[in-house]
């Protein structure tokens, strides 16, 4: 038997919580498709495990095999009754920060949290490997990061400061992982953990926490429905030999979210288009 290793993104890439339209029978195609014995199934996600579970239940998507959550720094395995933590993945990001977990590392930038008005974000969405601060839109963050950085740097704490802004709510948002903590490295950690290589691996995204996998050696596929940006990005850095551009027009469908994932399934593993249809 064959196996195949499919990994997917979820806001935008699984799920069709976006702009663009949904084929309508786009997502029951790829339930068909990830029930088959051969696939194993990964959801990647900057989702927590609650909040993974809430889209699936909402979206009726099918149960993985696996969650990458919290944008790489946890992984979970379902083992047929309850969502494990996937220890091996802890105990290969740990060394990144010494030993230490997310309340260790707050009294080593309490100061420079003060200074920058930067106020801790909800316990649900803290984890012993994620720290997480709002912090006000006119902060200067590459700065910010820059000073924290070196912080953590003589303590010897590797630790990639992740920025973003929630537009809603018009706020900074600021997640301080461990440097290997990313949806890159957890998709290759698991990949090798579970004895799968290229030939048998296929990642989906699209945007830009996604690009590092994207661009990767790991055979590829951006949605119909991404950003431009990104697929410009993607086309510079990327090696098109492993990163497919959905573009549409398979089995009737318009290459966006699910139905973009089951088009560069199908161009990289053509035999997988008679488990489709
Ligand atoms: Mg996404």
């Amino acid at each position: 038997m064959q196996r195949l290793f499919i990994c997917t993104d979820l806001d935008r890439t699984l799920l069709p919580n976006g702009k663009q339209a949904e084929s309508p029978e786009a997502r029951t195609i790829f339930a068909r498709l990830v029930s088959r014995p051969e696939v194993c199934l990964a959801y990647v996600s900057g989702r927590n495990l609650s909040l993974v579970q809430e889209v699936i239940e909402e979206y009726n998507l099918p149960s993985p095999d696996f969650v990458v959550g919290d944008v790489g720094s946890t992984i979970y395995h379902f083992n047929g009754d309850i969502w494990q933590h996937y220890q091996n993945w802890s105990r290969e990001i740990a060394p990144d920060w010494q030993g230490l977990n997310s309340i260790d590392l707050q009294p080593l930038l309490a100061d420079i949290v003060n200074i920058s008005h930067l106020t801790l974000q909800e316990s649900d969405r803290q984890n012993r490997f994620k720290l997480s601060y709002y912090l006000p839109l006119e902060v200067d963050n590459q700065a910010l990061r820059t000073c924290m950085n070196l912080r953590l740097q003589k303590q010897n704490i590797a630790a990639s400061l992740i920025y973003s802004v929630d537009e809603d709510k018009g706020i900074g948002l600021l997640d301080i992982l461990p440097a290997s903590a990313t949806k890159f490295h957890a998709v290759e950690f698991l990949r090798c953990q579970l004895d799968f290589d290229y030939s048998n691996t296929v990642f989906a995204g699209d945007s830009g926490n996604d690009l590092p996998v994207l661009v990767s050696d790991v055979p590829s596929v951006l949605v119909a429905n991404a950003h431009e940006d990104i697929i410009k990005v993607a086309q510079l850095q990327g090696n098109m030999n492993n990163l497919y551009l959905a573009k549409g027009d398979f089995l009737g469908m318009n290459g966006n979210y699910s139905a973009g994932i089951l088009e560069g399934i199908a161009y990289y593993h053509p035999h997988t288009k008679q488990w489709m249809e």
